[in-house]
Formats: structure tokens, C-alpha cells, sequence
């Protein structure tokens, strides 16, 4: 079975969220299971010179875009047992971000139809080509509008994964007609039309044969109003070809008794060694060093969607339970901006880092005894699983992926393995970690806590199988999905 992987990040090439650890390791665990996997993806003038200078360039060709004729070089390298391909046009993707810029619908337009010409120019026809989030939206319609006629692409099928809703590629229509010259009779409100505008991700959902989000939870939330984004009326539409799979992490890369960059590697037979990396985060983020103050932990983005509203609304009060916070994000200005304050304001018990540190998110996980993470929706979530993987205990919000990782603590019959809380609520959420600080100094009760949360098995073995699973079955169909 062959499958192209189209995406727009992957480690450990280029990373700017959870999409990226997805793209770089569940190709690894599916290649485990026999199938021939490849990616590709743009490459951004932001990748490391370490990968550039050994890729190898096998193609060159031009995408039509409208009028244009775009450069198209195609490079490739092996990482892992895994073959990549990069989509080189330095014009579109040698920027100093990878998203936001003014022509981001351009830019992406070209992707797409980069890759869709990549299947013939280097003639890898997939069975599957699984496509990730708005920025490869246009394929499954592309290839089921006019690809589909072309020798080879007609029994490809298509997978359209959504790792977060909230993010759609919505550009004018311009996109649409002048750039990807795509028929204006598609352009209406049941197929691309989107308030005016254009939506790559609506096209991938009207479009791909079957679409799957990354936990269960999450597919039945994107089906309401509240979590639909305003795509909830087709996806539900579309239940019959929706399914929620959990992501799993990268076990070798997330492994406590391996990573080199920790003041103390530990396993759970071990877990007195923790303390180290505890007493070398409070010492990195400028806190005073006491294994027995609780350090609770955020790793994130700094956007609402992590419920930061809630963090800030009982700031003092949170304070006020004689913990230390270390928060390691970077994002919208005013989270950045609250959280500089705050540790001025509390230099003894908040330590900040703006910014995005690869090493320092290893040793905050290694180092802290809680992990918050009170998300207004969680598509997934991987930060929940690496903190428990490290032994950090998971404060979070039931929502999406933390609702199907997180099992509340029981203290009578000692199962669970961590704190979660219903509402959207901030005094939900300070009673939430008053609970959880209850039983810090509760030896026994902490250290089986711990020991939960990191024997719960977050690999990618199970849900690779269940991918798996759903490509076979899209083959063996004999029909294309039809809209
Ligand atoms: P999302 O994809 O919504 O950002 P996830 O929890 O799925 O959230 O994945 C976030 C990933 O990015 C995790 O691997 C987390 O450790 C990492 N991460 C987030 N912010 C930072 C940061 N400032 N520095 C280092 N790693 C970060």
C-alpha cells in the first residue's frame, strides 16, 4: 500500500505546533505496519542548513497558477527510514514565518497544485494521498474534479485530516477563479463558497473520501454549533465518513530515561531523580529553588483557545495557593504582555520565557509536578501526553483530546491519572488545581498518581493500525466519494 502524506509542517524539519509531531511520526509507524509512506511538504527557508544541505534535488518543473508559471523543484532526503520530499520555491516559502503573510492563499494554492503534479513528475501514484489541515484543502477537490481524468490519478484516494477547525485558509475568491482556475459553477454556498469568500478547508471536507479528526471527542464536538467553526452543517452532513482518531507521541523521542538534554534522566522505577530536573527548572526561570513547592507547568501557544482568559481571571487567587508557574509560550501580544507582568509582579512564584525552545520544553516537562492546560477546545493535544509521559500530572479543561487522555484521579481506588474540570469556567479550574495541590504532599497518593500517568501507553501503535485500517478500506471501495 502506498500513501502520500501532503503537509505543511514536520518535525524535525520545521515546527510551529502538534501538526508537526504528527506528520513526523506517524509516517515512521505506519511504515512499521508495511506500508510505503512518503511526505512532502514545503521547503521553507526556515528549515535547518543541517537538513537543507543534504537534500538532493530529482525534479524540476513548472505549476500553472492562473497566468503564472511557477518554479518547482522537488529535493528529498531520508530521515528515519522515511522518505521526504520538499517543494522548493523560494519566492513562496523562503520567509521569516511560515503563515500570515498577504498572499498565503497564493502560496498554498501553488502547494497544492505542486503536489498533485509531483504524483506524475516523479511517478509515485499513492493509493492514499492523506492530506492535513486547510493548507493542502484544495486536493481532495483538485483530484476529484480534475486530476481524476489524468492517466494514474484516477483510483487515488483521498484523507483529509483536521487538526484544528478553527484554522481554514479563507482567502477571496480570486484564489479560486484566477489563481487554481477552478469552475465558478463550484462556487456557491453547499460546495466552496464561504461567506464571500473561498475556504480550503470546506473544500477538503465536501471533497475527500473520508475525513478524520485526531480524537474522538473532537469528531462528535466539530458537529455542533459551539465547536463547528461554522462547518458543523457539513460535517454532519458528512458523519457517515468522519471518524476521530487519538494521535499518539513519538515514545522515542518524548522518553524521560533517554533524552540527553535533562539535568537527570528517570524512569518510574526512578522517579526520585525527578527532583533535579524540578530544582534546575526553578533555577532556569529564575524562581527560588525548593523541591517542596508544587512547579506547575504551561507549554503553549499563547492564544485563547488555551484558555489563558481563564488563567488570567483567577491570577492572584492561583498565586494565592503558594505554587510557582513557569510558562514557556509565544503568541498574541497581550498573553505575552500579561505574562511579563506577572512575573514582575511575582518574581518568586512566576518565571516566564516568551519564546519557542525545543530543550526548555523537555526539561519543563521533566521538571514541573503539574501541567495546566484549561483549552476552550483541544483538537487533540499533545502536550497533555508528553507532560504525563514525564511524569508531570495534567491539570486540564474536558474538552476534545484531554477529555479521551486525561482520567480523573480517584483517590479511593487510586486510578486515574490526573485533574479535569467540565465548564469553561475559571473558579472550575482554581478548585481544579486546589484539588490536585491536595494531594501533592500526599507521598503516596502523588507518587501512584505519577506512576499512572506515565505507564498510560500514548504511542502511536494503536491509532497507526486504525489508519491503516481506514486506507484499506478506502481501496478496496470501488467508488470515489461523489458531491
Ligand atoms: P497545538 O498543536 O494546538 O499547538 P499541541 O498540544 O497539540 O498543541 O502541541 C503543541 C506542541 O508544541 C507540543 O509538542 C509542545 O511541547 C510544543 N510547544 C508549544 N509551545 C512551545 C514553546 N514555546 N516551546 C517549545 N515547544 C512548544
Amino acid at each position: 500500500m502506498k500513501v502520500l502524506f501532503a503537509v505543511s509542517e514536520c518535525v524535525p524539519f520545521i515546527k510551529s505546533g502538534g501538526l508537526a509531531d504528527v506528520a513526523g511520526s506517524l509516517p515512521k509507524e505506519l511504515k512499521k505496519l508495511g506500508t510505503d509512506v512518503r511526505v512532502i511538504l514545503p521547503k521553507y527557508g526556515l528549515i535547518p542548513e543541517e537538513f537543507r544541505s543534504e537534500m538532493k534535488k530529482v525534479k524540476e518543473y513548472n505549476v500553472q497558477l492562473g497566468w503564472r508559471s511557477q518554479y518547482c523543484g522537488i529535493e528529498t532526503l531520508e530521515y528515519d527510514g522515511v522518505t521526504f520530499y520538499f517543494v522548493d520555491n523560494e519566492y513562496y516559502f523562503k520567509r521569516d514565518s511560515l503563515y500570515g503573510h498577504y498572499d498565503d492563499g497564493e502560496r498554498f494554492a501553488f502547494f497544492n497544485r505542486a503536489v498533485l503534479e509531483f504524483i506524475a513528475e516523479i511517478e509515485f501514484y499513492p493509493d492514499v494521498i492523506h492530506c492535513h489541515d486547510w493548507h493542502t484543502g484544495m486536493i481532495p477537490f483538485l483530484l476529484r474534479t480534475e486530476y481524476y481524468k489524468r492517466p494514474g490519478y484516477g483510483l487515488i484516494r483521498s484523507v483529509f485530516t483536521i487538526h484544528n477547525l478553527q484554522f481554514q485558509g479563507v482567502f477571496p475568491p480570486v484564489v479560486l477563479g484566477d489563481l487554481l482556475q477552478v469552475d465558478s459553477q463550484y462556487f456557491n454556498e453547499e460546495q466552496l463558497e464561504f461567506f464571500g469568500n473561498t475556504n480550503f478547508m470546506k473544500a477538503a471536507l465536501i471533497a475527500a473520501d473520508h475525513i478524520t479528526t485526531v480524537s474522538p471527542t473532537y469528531k462528535d464536538e466539530i458537529q455542533t454549533d459551539f465547536y463547528g467553526e461554522k462547518l458543523d452543517g457539513i460535517l454532519r452532513k458528512r458523519h457517515e465518513d468522519l471518524s476521530g482518531i487519538l494521535n499518539g507521541i513519538d515514545h522515542d523521542l518524548y522518553d524521560p530515561e533517554k533524552y540527553a538534554g535533562l539535568a537527570a534522566n528517570f524512569g518510574v522505577s526512578t522517579l526520585e531523580r525527578r527532583v533535579e530536573n524540578k530544582l534546575q527548572v526553578q533555577r532556569e526561570f529564575g524562581l527560588p529553588e525548593n523541591e517542596d513547592i508544587p512547579v506547575v507547568a504551561m507549554i503553549t501557544r499563547l492564544t485563547k483557545q488555551k484558555g489563558l482568559d481563564l488563567v488570567r481571571g483567577v491570577f492572584h487567587e492561583i498565586m494565592a495557593t503558594g505554587l510557582q508557574l513557569v510558562v514557556l509560550g509565544t503568541g498574541d501580544p497581550e498573553f505575552e504582555q500579561f505574562f511579563r507582568d506577572m512575573s514582575a509582579q511575582y518574581p518568586e512564584q512566576c518565571g516566564v520565557y516568551i519564546g519557542f525552545d525545543e530543550n526548555l520544553a523537555h526539561q519543563v516537562y521533566a521538571g514541573s509536578d503539574l501541567f495546566l492546560m484549561p483549552s476552550k477546545f483541544e483538537p487533540c493535544g499533545l502536550s497533555q501526553m508528553i507532560a504525563m509521559r514525564y511524569g508531570s500530572i495534567p491539570v486540564v479543561r474536558e474538552t476534545g483530546g484531554l477529555n479521551d487522555t486525561v482520567q480523573p484521579y480517584n483517590e479511593f481506588n487510586g486510578e486515574g491519572n490526573g485533574f479535569s474540570f467540565a465548564n469553561f469556567n475559571a473558579h472550575d479550574m482554581l478548585f481544579t488545581i486546589q484539588r490536585a495541590l491536595s494531594f501533592y504532599h500526599k507521598r503516596e497518593n502523588w507518587l501512584k498518581l505519577a506512576k499512572n500517568a506515565m505507564e498510560t501507553d500514548y504511542s502511536w501503535a494503536q491509532s497507526a493500525k486504525q489508519y491503516n485500517e481506514l486506507y484499506t478500506d478506502l481501496i478496496s471501495r470501488s467508488e470515489s466519494h461523489v458531491f
